[in-house]
């Protein structure tokens, strides 16, 4: 069993033969892990790490492998796997960033602009975004009547 291959929530879950409800009972401490008992309602078990014997060990009184030690490498496995994805995602929207056409750049700078000046983004993104008026404004409508005025007594 290696952590390596553990790309998934449920890779993790499977590995270390916990489910996701058990997992869900670990809290994982700088040092340590928290494990709430399944069977006694208030009740947590530590988890450390002894470098002395390189293994991990539980406070509960079950005698050799119990799951709250697989739960806690469950955790852990799940919290790289997080980390990992939230690394990508951060890269690839820096790349995405790194690649737009400056344009695009251009906008989004008068758009911050605008929000700094107190317009609210929604606002700010419209009038940034709105396509400028095409038109030459001598173009005939083909609804208007000009004979019609509401300004005509
Ligand atoms: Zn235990």
């Amino acid at each position: 069993m290696t952590t390596a291959t553990i790309t998934s929530k449920a890779d993790a879950l499977t590995s270390y033969r916990v489910s996701e409800e058990q997992v869900n009972r670990v809290i994982l401490r700088e040092h340590d892990a928290i494990v709430a008992s399944q069977t006694t309602e208030g009740v947590g078990y530590t988890v450390e790490y002894n470098p002395q014997f390189k293994v991990l060990q539980c406070s509960c009184p079950a005698e050799g492998g119990c799951w709250h030690k697989r739960a806690t490498l469950a955790a852990i496995a799940i919290k790289r796997v997080a980390a990992k994805e939230r690394a990508a995602r951060i890269a690839e929207e820096k790349e995405a960033e790194a690649t737009r056409p400056a344009s695009e750049v251009a906008e989004q700078s008068a758009i911050e602009e605008l929000v700094r000046m107190g317009t609210d983004r929604e606002t700010a993104t419209r009038i940034i975004l709105a396509k400028p008026y095409k038109g030459s404004g001598k173009g005939k409508r083909l609804d208007f009547d000009p004979s019609f005025s509401l300004l005509k007594k």
